[in-house]
């Protein structure tokens, strides 16, 4: 018997042939955790299928099997493999985003030293590493790789090998998570059994603490926690001992699992029955044609176009219970965890005690148990963002993309993937229905539910009575002309001030894409950059622990210093800050209405746990009248007291140089618009902009998403872009700009003899160009896009020197 494995070695992509020692032989099957020898090294793998004959001769044999259950299921190998392909990654690297972290783990090199007392001082380099070994004893590589950021010391520890200096050995570290067992005592007699026993249980220092003991675990239904009989009975582990030896009790280990929900779903229990309400008839027929699917061989996946209000969220729910009904599981995929509080809660109270929760903020174990629990089929509805499609479920009937024109559901690192496509791949692999719903897919999404591909439902109105808002479009070039320079235009203003002596609650949205506040010199015009990234440096003040010190920060690579008195070019005074913020915002509403609750929603007031969930909960409550917010407020909240929406500027982001800019641009206004007249108080929007003409804008101010499809449609042909071609994107880094460019010169040249001799016509080379962020944290970045009917079909085979490479880039930027 024989077995073909995918090796847990980054940069491999093959699959290797190895023989299964006898006594692992009826334990290792397809999707088997396994450790394989590879080279001089020892590594994981996931067996991908069982052969009878293997592709080499007297292959290897596999030395031990991690788990004995398999930890990927068939489907998701399937989908590994075709994601693997289509998006030309290693294979490697998108098993390990199936496995819970900590529990794979890469082969590494073990470097010591054997000559201790040897001294080099060539390089600072060679200095610096012997001193570290000398002083820590033997280090991983990535132990080592943790002291020299940006620093090539493997050259340098290659050529202290040759001479003998140090030693190297391959190793492979042990998962980091394992599962949790905690100590529990069980009665193992009668009650009777045990009361006959009371009396006799020991001497007089120890008879009523064993008594009380024994009194307690009669009345446990279950084993119980050590230290819950320790706290509730002033007992101790010898009392519990010699109760065990008299054969009265039971002590043993329980598996646990470590569960980061146990809290907040007994809350959202308590808080929320399930409140039912009638399906309008646009629900109903949706539902109907979604369960129907889910009842045949080859089920759809649909499109599920609803404007925002529309009952979107109750379709998945009761898709969902359908799907549970029938013995299946559900995965639910959102934009963010952290954003979407309310979908959450929604679905905690709908199936209490039956969901699981994947997010950031996990630790390991939780991750850990959380998949194990999911792989035993104990949990039936799998929440989170894009990686949540990875839970190992055994048997999914359901998946839904809930905003899925989202931009978070494409990895922007490698291995780069769109989880919105995966999920209609991996239902179809699973005979499962898929669910994308949006109120404002993309073009590309869009297009396949006219073509076919995808089944196309929509709910053309909300629920309540309440129509779309009105959309108040304010030329700011105008107001401008009238003298008024504030960031409020007057309608904005006498909206606010109608809206706050109503009692009723505002949000004021800032689009932060691209700018903010940025510090220049009025005199020079000179700029203040990141000396890592070259981008500007946006104002923060109050927001660091030197509090009111106005602080500059890099918002790609964290740098900070203070604000500058002069300016560093031409020792000018006037040095100032332009551009908004949302502090700016706020502070400006505070001053215009005494009084006024306001609340700050935006990358600073966020990066404590649970700050999303404290901020909307004090607004929905209406313990503030305004929220001020970036890009989070576009993400299917349901606010009904919300009669006003401020857009303060509308067109940031439509300049910037990326194909896909004014896509996101309205996507982004629609949604936001959105956000009002949810009730019946009714509500409108008032949308501030220098570009009033603008398409983009223009059909988001009428809610017109069919409008703005068939004009971005017809852009998107003209210019050859995405749905009529498909994009690549090859990113070049290096520290050295030269070597960057030359790097990206060189592959541009393979690619381009490589479109001539195959005769792709079709094909295009765009570039080498600097990217838009052409130095982020002191890295410089050309690019190369490739366009055509199949670009990716052009690298499959081809090396290329270090690249990253992005099949349907989201963003050229
Ligand atoms: P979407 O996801 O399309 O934005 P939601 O599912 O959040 O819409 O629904 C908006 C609001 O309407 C929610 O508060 C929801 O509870 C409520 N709702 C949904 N369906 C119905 C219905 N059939 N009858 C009454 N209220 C409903
Ligand atoms: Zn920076």
């Amino acid at each position: 018997m024989f077995a073909r494995v995918a090796v847990n070695v980054s940069v491999i992509s093959g699959l290797f042939d190895y023989a299964i020692p006898n006594e692992l032989a009826l334990q290792i099957q397809a999707g088997s955790f396994v450790i394989v020898p590879f080279g001089k090294q020892t590594v994981q793998g996931i067996v991908t299928a069982l052969i009878d004959s293997p592709a080499v001769e007297n292959p290897k044999l596999i030395i031990d099997l991690l788990d004995p259950a398999p930890v990927l299921t068939q489907p998701q190998l399937a989908l590994a493999m075709l994601l693997a392909d289509s998006t030309l990654n290693p294979l490697a690297a998108i098993i390990s985003l199936m496995l819970p972290v900590g529990l794979s783990q890469q082969a590494d090199v073990n470097y010591e030293l054997r000559i201790t007392n040897y001294e080099d001082k060539t390089s600072t380099v060679t200095t610096r590493l012997l001193t570290l070994l000398r002083e820590r004893g033997p280090l991983r590589g990535r132990q080592i790789d943790s002291h020299f950021s940006r620093v090539d010391w493997r050259k340098t520890a290659q050529s202290l090998v040759k001479k003998g200096i140090l030693t190297t050995k391959h190793v492979l570290p042990p998962p980091r998570v394992r599962s949790k067992f905690v100590r529990v005592a069980q009665l193992s007699v009668t009650p009777e059994a045990a009361e006959a026993e009371m009396d006799s249980l020991g001497t007089k220092q120890t008879l009523a603490r064993r008594q009380s003991a024994l009194r307690f675990l009669i009345q446990q239904p279950e084993a119980i926690n050590l230290s819950w009989v320790y706290a509730e009975t002033g007992c101790n582990l010898a009392d519990l001992q010699e109760l065990e030896e008299r054969g009265l009790i039971r002590l043993f280990e329980n598996e646990i699992f470590r569960d980061s929900l146990e809290r907040t779903s007994k809350q959202v229990e308590q808080e929320t029955g399930t409140q039912a309400f009638e399906l309008t008839s646009e629900q109903t027929s949706a539902l109907e044609k979604i369960t129907h699917s889910s009842f045949i061989l080859q089920p759809s996946s649909f499109l599920l176009h609803g404007v925002t209000g529309s009952g979107k969220t109750e379709i998945y729910l009761r898709a969902a219970e359908e799907t549970i009904k029938r013995g299946k599981q559900a995965i639910i995929l959102v934009p963010e965890i952290a954003l979407t509080p309310q979908a959450v809660r929604r679905f905690l109270a709908r199936f209490p005690g039956q969901v699981g929760l994947i997010h950031s903020k996990l630790s390991e174990g939780e991750r850990y148990d959380t998949w194990r629990r999911a792989r035993s089929g104990k949990l039936k509805v799998i929440i989170g963002a894009r990686s949540a499609l990875f839970a190992p479920l055994p048997n999914i009937g359901l998946i839904v993309v809930d905003e899925c024109h989202d931009s978070s559901y494409h990895q922007g690192e490698p291995p780069f993937y769109n989880a919105a496509t995966a999920a209609q791949e991996y239902a179809r692999l699973c005979g499962a229905v898929c669910v994308l719903g949006s109120a404002t897919p993309t073009v590309e999404q869009r297009f396949a539910a006219e073509n076919g591909t995808l089944t196309k439902l929509t709910l053309p109105n909300r629920v309540t009575d309440s129509a779309l808002p009105p959309v108040q479009v304010v030329d700011m070039r105008e107001e401008l002309k009238t003298g008024n320079r504030g960031i409020f235009s007057r309608a904005l203003a006498e909206s606010l001030a109608e809206t706050i002596s109503r009692g009723e609650q505002a949000i004021l949205f800032l689009n932060r894409r691209g700018t903010a506040t940025y510090i220049f010199c009025r005199d020079c015009g000179f700029v203040l950059k990141c000396p890592n990234c070259d981008t500007p440096l946006t104002l923060h003040v109050g927001t660091f622990e030197r509090s009111n010190v106005p602080t500059l920060l890099c918002h790609h690579c964290g740098y900070t210093r203070q604000k500058p008195k002069t300016c560093p070019n031409c020792s000018g005074k006037q040095i100032r800050e332009y551009g908004l913020g949302s502090e700016k915002v706020e502070e400006e509403v505070q001053a215009m209405f005494p009084g006024v609750r306001t609340l700050r929603w935006d990358w600073d007031t966020t990066r404590h746990k649970d700050a999303h969930e404290m901020i909307l909960t004090h607004f929905a409550n209406h313990q503030a009248d305004v929220l001020v917010g970036t890009q989070m407020l576009s993400k299917g909240l349901d606010l009904p007291l919300v009669t006003l929406v401020g857009i303060v500027l509308a067109d940031v982001g439509l300049n910037l140089p990326d194909p896909f800019a004014s896509e996101k641009v309205f996507q982004t206004l629609t949604q936001v618009a959105g956000r009002a007249g949810r009730s019946s108080l009714g509500g409108k929007v008032v949308l501030q902009t220098f570009m009033p003409e603008h398409y983009a804008i223009q059909f988001a101010a009428g809610h017109d998403v069919n409008g703005f499809y068939e004009r971005e449609l017809d852009y998107r042909k003209q210019l050859g872009y995405p749905p009529f071609a498909k994009l690549v994107r090859l990113e070049f880094r290096d520290a050295d700009p030269l070597k960057a460019e030359s790097d990206s010169q060189k592959a541009a040249d393979k690619l381009k003899l490589r479109i001539e001799t195959e005769n792709r016509r079709q094909t295009e080379l765009i570039g080498p160009v600097p990217a838009f962020f052409s130095k982020v944290d002191g890295i410089h970045r050309w690019q190369i896009i490739l366009r055509g009917p199949d670009p990716a079909s052009l690298l499959r085979d081809l090396k290329l020197s270090d690249c990253r490479v992005e099949v349907d880039p989201i963003s050229l930027l």
